[in-house]
Formats: C-alpha cells, sequence, structure tokens
C-alpha cells in the first residue's frame, strides 16, 4: 500500500496538510489555532496549517500573517477577493503538500479534537475519511428540514451517493487529493465532488458545536443556489422532467382534442370555453417559461465553463512549502 500511511520508522516526517477555508473570521482565528495546536502536537506527524484568506474584509489576514512569523508551520494563502468557500477549497487542495490533507472550518464548528481519529481511520487504510454529524446545535428546525430533504433528493436523482449529514470536514489521501485536483470544473459542488472520485470511504461520527462566534456566511438564498448547483452538477433529471412533463401535457392534448372535434360533430359548435381557453394558455406558457429557465440554468454553466478562466487567483502567499516539500 504506496499511498498509505507511514511505518513506524518514517512516520516522524509524515507531512499532514490542515486546510482552512477563512472568510471575514478574525474573531475565531486564534481559538482555532490552539485548539488545532494542543492536538497536534501531541500527534508524531509534521502538520502544516494551510489558511485559505478567501478575500476577508476583516482582519483575517494580518491575524494569520502574525500567527506565520512566529510558527513556520503556518501557510497564508491570500485569494485576490471572495470566491467562495469551495473555491477557496480547493486553493487549499492545489497547495496542500502533505500526504494526507484535512479540511476543517475556521469558526470550530469541527472539532479539531477529532484529528486523531480521522488519522487513525487514513493509517487503517481509508483514503477519504468525512466526519458525520449526528447532532446540529445552533442551527435553525427550518435549515435542518431544508438539508435533509436536500441529502434525500439528491440521492434519488443524483447518480453519486453524497453521504447524508456530512459537511466539508474531512480527511483526504494523496490519491484522493490527486483525483480532486484533476476535477477543475467552475461550478464546483464539493460535497458531490468528494462523492463523485470514489476509492476507499469511511464517516466517523461527532457531535457538531455551534459557531465559536461570529456569524454564518449562509443565508437562505445562497442555500437555495447552492442546492441548485449540487442538482444541476450532478444530474440532468430536471431536463428529463421537462420533457416527459411536456410529453404528458401534449398527449393529454391529442386525446382533448380528439374529443372536442367528435363531441363538435355531435352537437355544433355554440362557441363557449373562453375561460378553459384562458386556463390552457396560461398553463401552457407557464410551463414553457420554467422549462426555458431550466435549461437555461444548464446553459449558463456551459457558459461558464467554456470561458475556462482560472478558479481563483492568489494575491499573496506567505510561508509556502520549502522545495523539498514533495509536490
Ligand atoms: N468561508 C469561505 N468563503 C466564503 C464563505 C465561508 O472561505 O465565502 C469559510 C468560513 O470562513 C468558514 C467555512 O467556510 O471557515 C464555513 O462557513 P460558515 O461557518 O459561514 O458556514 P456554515 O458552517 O454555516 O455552513
Ligand atoms: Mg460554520
Amino acid at each position: 500500500m504506496p499511498n498509505h500511511p507511514p511505518k513506524e520508522s518514517d512516520k516522524n516526517i509524515t507531512t499532514i496538510s490542515i486546510i482552512v477555508p477563512a472568510y471575514n473570521e478574525e474573531e475565531v482565528i486564534l481559538a482555532l489555532y490552539e485548539r488545532i495546536k494542543s492536538v497536534t502536537k501531541e500527534l508524531p506527524y509534521n502538520f502544516r496549517l494551510v489558511f485559505i484568506n478567501d478575500g476577508s474584509k476583516d482582519h483575517t489576514a494580518e491575524i494569520i500573517t502574525q500567527l506565520s512569523e512566529n510558527d513556520p508551520q503556518v501557510e497564508l494563502i491570500n485569494l485576490s477577493r471572495n470566491f467562495g468557500k469551495e473555491i477557496a477549497m480547493s486553493a487549499g487542495l492545489d497547495h496542500a503538500t502533505g500526504e494526507a490533507v484535512i479540511i476543517i472550518d475556521a469558526d470550530l464548528q469541527d472539532p479539531p479534537e477529532l484529528i486523531p481519529e480521522l488519522l487513525e481511520m487514513w493509517r487503517a487504510g481509508n483514503d477519504v475519511v468525512y466526519a458525520k454529524r449526528i447532532s446540529r446545535d445552533g442551527e435553525s428546525l427550518l435549515k435542518k428540514i431544508t438539508a435533509y430533504l436536500f441529502y434525500r433528493t439528491i440521492k434519488k436523482i443524483g447518480h453519486v451517493e453524497i453521504p447524508a449529514d456530512t459537511g466539508d470536514f474531512r480527511l483526504l489521501s494523496r490519491p484522493a487529493i490527486d483525483a480532486l485536483k484533476s476535477l477543475r470544473e467552475h461550478h464546483r459542488f464539493m460535497k458531490g465532488l468528494f462523492a463523485w472520485i470514489g476509492y476507499k470511504q469511511t464517516a466517523i461520527p461527532y457531535h457538531r458545536d455551534r459557531r465559536f462566534a461570529g456569524s454564518t456566511k449562509w443565508n437562505y438564498w445562497k442555500l437555495w443556489n447552492f442546492a441548485l448547483e449540487g442538482i444541476t452538477s450532478f444530474t440532468t433529471a430536471p431536463l428529463k422532467i421537462a420533457t416527459y412533463f411536456g410529453l404528458t401535457v401534449a398527449a393529454l392534448s391529442f386525446i382533448y382534442g380528439i374529443w372536442m372535434i367528435v363531441h363538435t360533430l355531435i352537437h355544433g359548435n355554440p362557441v363557449p370555453g373562453y375561460p378553459s381557453l384562458m386556463v390552457v394558455i396560461l398553463f401552457l406558457g407557464g410551463v414553457q417559461l420554467i422549462a426555458l429557465g431550466v435549461i437555461g440554468e444548464y446553459l449558463g454553466r456551459m457558459f461558464d465553463e467554456t470561458k475556462q478562466r482560472p478558479l481563483y487567483l492568489i494575491s499573496e502567499h506567505i510561508n509556502p512549502p520549502s522545495p523539498h516539500h514533495k509536490e
């Protein structure tokens, strides 16, 4: 098993990269740093703490820069603007040099104390070890319900099985990281991509904490768009639904048309039916607009992908890994 965990003899030099996407997290960075440090100092690996500052408008970058001055293990990648968490994570994966990578949120909702367990499962031969929430504190009932529905829907209509109740908190082995790095699509639904690559995956249960400080960067509009992204990047089912719906309506109209002809032949045509005519016209107009909208969602994504822009731009890289690290 070449890609897998080190022997006793060389484990001291195995590098593990911890990736932290951070957007306006000045209130939590220090607490996070302390908690990660107190966990990792007990472990026989060489850790690198890679912060991806996703265009924060507060002092996140300054705080991390200060940390990096005193701690050579702290690496900071400043993106040129806010690109969103999915892309920030990808930037981290692109630049991580470790034999394994752990992705963790900055807000301490993912407890760093789980890191030893993640590493243990990796050493047991798994490529992807994801943390599965058994509880969610501090989140509204509506968010829990919508999250539940989303995971069940995507499992039903998507082609990949995305494990329910998992966030991005996970460990990835080098082969899994390289696989993910080869997926360069712009519309990155990371939870789906993590599942898409396959490899040996396993879950460990954990208790998801409240945010340590600051506020969530999500609102329902963003979540809705996130769900749309998830569905459109992994399934063309909505396009098919439009087709079948169209076929059904056409078939029913055909039957209705025949009935009308027969009816007119037998009873003549006294010209009633304005209300039903309006209903049919408006209904079909609505259906057509919806179908056009669905096509538009896919077309727009194709447009974005064909531009082939880089996923992100980096404005500054502090404490990059030294050249003897293997890339
Ligand atoms: N984040 C990011 N870019 C963004 C939004 C969020 O890098 O545009 C980071 C954020 O700093 C945090 C993680 O993504 O480390 C999760 O964000 P948040 O806590 O707001 O999401 P939630 O936990 O509510 O899903
Ligand atoms: Mg959070």
